[in-house]
């Protein structure tokens, strides 16, 4: 990470605590590594994130259902899926600082990818011959120990009422889209659906990550948001094909610039997958992977009928084929959109005569507050009066928040680095006149209008 870069990711985060946008966990105990809660305005910001993603995925495709699946399952679901034995990042020793490091992202700073199902001995092939150029992180030296795999499952002794160390573990789940595999079946016979269709869920997903360093780009636990769609096999290449073009173009709806977006191809698939596409985002720490898509093939369901000894595949109501249906899946983390939104949002503005303004230009869909009112005065109970009743007509449709501290300038200023859209000042016009003064955030313009208008304006433009 360059000085710019990495100015910009200081920023971000100071800016985030700042404002009530993110705060690390258990900071009053000196901190949770890896763990991270959203404030006041984050927790808006979460929620309008995943509401746009369910509103893309779920409510406009009439052939996608929704799912919220538990987060703890039975242990055999994590042995069928292969993560009880496979799901492991490689993890070296740097052997002057002991800083621990993955040994696929050491690789990929120099250019080399490898894949997630390498064998301990194939990654530790892969570091000794590039050991001359991989570097730590922490102290610069290039000098590591040998890779040894880190399961990522983190465990529970959910039900483990008894000091039975035999019995099998529970865990809490590494992703969400086991939930959805194992309710396919569910589905089918209760949600009269046809292939192809699919099941979208938004839920918290839990890893024990080994590095913790680039903020909520890789907490321990976060949210996805998956979708899986179940295909016939021949229409894996189109369905595929079709969901890369979708995915691209939600990201650029979302208001994401696409400078900052590009493409990625798994160079070394594991074994189950036939494509797999990332899309990544220009990260204040370079482009990293924001979504994964992928074709899975019927691993998912094959397996699972294999573990559970219940039959998965699907009889075409029409032509009486009997398949197991193939996936397609599409997987974000909200964290990541996020950490991509507010990147490409923060904009440090320079307003002349040595003032600035940091505004946040979110689309207007994803403001945590949308209109701010504001009475000119606070020591004037007649505007106070008015403003309130403003405020409490809006809040019933918006988010709004009501702000009659400090000048107007300084209100203007606190709205726009939260990104409020609009807004809206109660001033002695107001009260002879019936309008008030409506300012936009991005140009900063002041408009009058009818109090009587108000609610018109509003909708044509949040
Ligand atoms: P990475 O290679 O960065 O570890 P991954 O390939 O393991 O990610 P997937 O298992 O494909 O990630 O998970 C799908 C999505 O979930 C990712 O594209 C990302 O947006 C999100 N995600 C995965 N791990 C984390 C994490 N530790 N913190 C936040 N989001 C995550």
């Amino acid at each position: 990470m360059n000085e710019k870069n990495n100015k910009q990711m200081e920023q971000i985060v100071a800016f985030s605590k700042r404002r009530g946008f993110i705060f690390q966990s258990s900071e009053i105990y000196g901190g949770f590594a890896a763990v991270y809660d959203y404030g006041s305005y984050g927790t808006e910001l979460s929620k309008n994130i995943k509401a746009a993603w369910w509103k893309a995925m779920v409510q406009e495709n009439e052939n996608i259902v929704g799912l919220d699946s538990s987060i703890f399952m039975h242990p055999k679901v994590w042995e069928a899926s292969g993560h009880v034995s496979g799901f492991s990042d490689p993890l070296a020793e740097c052997k002057k600082c002991h800083t621990r490091a993955r040994v696929d992202h050491l690789l990929e700073d120099v250019g080399i990818f490898a894949d997630e199902k390498m064998t301990e001995e194939e990654i530790n092939g892969l570091l000794t011959e590039n050991k001359e150029k991989l570097t730590c992180p922490k102290c610069g030296q290039k000098s590591f120990s040998e890779a040894k795999n880190f399961n990522l499952l983190v465990q529970s002794n959910l039900g483990n009422f008894t000091a039975d160390w035999e019995k099998e573990p529970t865990y809490l789940r590494g992703e969400t889209c086991q939930g959805i595999y194992i309710n396919y079946k569910n589905i089918v016979d209760t949600a009269r659906v046809k292939i192809p269709f699919g099941i979208a869920q938004i839920g918290k997903a839990f890893r024990n990550e080994i590095t913790a360093r680039q903020f909520i780009f890789r907490k321990r636990e976060f949210e996805q948001m998956e979708l899986q769609m179940f295909i016939h096999p021949d229409d894996a290449a189109d369905v595929y094909e079709q969901w890369r073009q979708k995915r691209w173009q939600y990201y650029l709806d979302l208001g994401l610039k696409e400078e900052n977006l590009k493409w990625h191809e798994h160079e070394n698939l594991v074994f189950y997958a036939k494509m797999a596409w990332d899309i990544e985002y220009k990260f204040p720490f370079g482009f990293k992977e924001l979504e994964g898509i992928h074709y899975r093939g019927d691993y998912d369901l094959s397996t699972h009928t294999k573990y559970s000894g219940v039959d998965l595949s699907y009889r075409d109501p029409q032509t009486n084929e009997k398949y197991v249906p193939h996936v397609v899946e599409t997987s974000v983390g909200v964290d990541r959109t996020f950490l991509a939104v507010l990147t490409d949002a923060f904009v440090e503005e320079d307003l002349g005569e040595g003032k600035s303004r940091i505004v946040l230009k979110l689309p207007k869909n994803l403001a945590p507050v949308k209109i701010a009112v504001f009475p000119l005065m606070r020591n004037k109970p007649e505007l106070v009066k008015k403003a309130k009743e403003i405020f409490d007509a809006l809040k019933s449709q918006y988010m709004c928040e009501f702000d009659d501290n400090g000048n107007v300038g300084k209100r203007y200023r606190r709205q726009d680095e939260i990104g409020t859209p609009y807004c809206v000042t109660i001033d002695f016009d107001t009260l002879e006149t019936g309008t008030v003064t409506v300012r936009d955030r991005d140009t900063m313009e002041q408009e009058k209008i009818a109090i009587t208008d108000l609610e018109k304006f509003f909708t044509e433009n949040l």
